[in-house]
């Protein structure tokens, strides 16, 4: 299976020692971590209680749909009152929140994360 959520850590310790991933970190930016695996060539993003992994084909077409999140157009109001915008993700009735600056954090982790990922299949080729 090429993608998956894994919401706590011990599912994912659980995971982690069945696929023996190695974890390359390519991109880090707040409190968001994006890592990649070349053997299983699957990229995880780690975010605070949350695990997302695509397949690099589904991760180029996630960053494609997040970055034409525009805060300004798109926000809205989370029950704390505070503004957020919401994006969608391909796993269904699973969204990601963030606040104006975990946006910034978020796209600037994967801008990182798409160049760097761009880097390694050149010194890996
Ligand atoms: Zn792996």
């Amino acid at each position: 299976m090429l993608f998956g959520i894994i919401l706590n850590n011990e599912i994912f310790v659980k995971s982690s020692f069945k696929i023996m991933c190695e974890k390359t970190i390519i991109a880090n930016s707040g409190d968001i971590q994006i890592t990649q695996c070349n053997h299983c060539r699957m990229i995880n993003i780690w975010k605070p209680g949350v695990l997302l992994s695509f397949s690099y084909t589904q991760f180029f077409e996630f960053v494609n749909v997040a970055k034409q999140l525009n805060f300004d157009k798109y926000h809205e109001f989370g029950p704390d009152g505070n503004r957020i915008v919401m994006l969608s993700t391909p796993f269904p009735d699973l969204c990601l929140k963030f606040s104006r600056a975990e946006l910034y954090d978020f796209i600037h982790a994967m801008d990182e994360a798409v160049y760097m990922h761009k880097v390694y299949e050149i010194i890996h080729s």
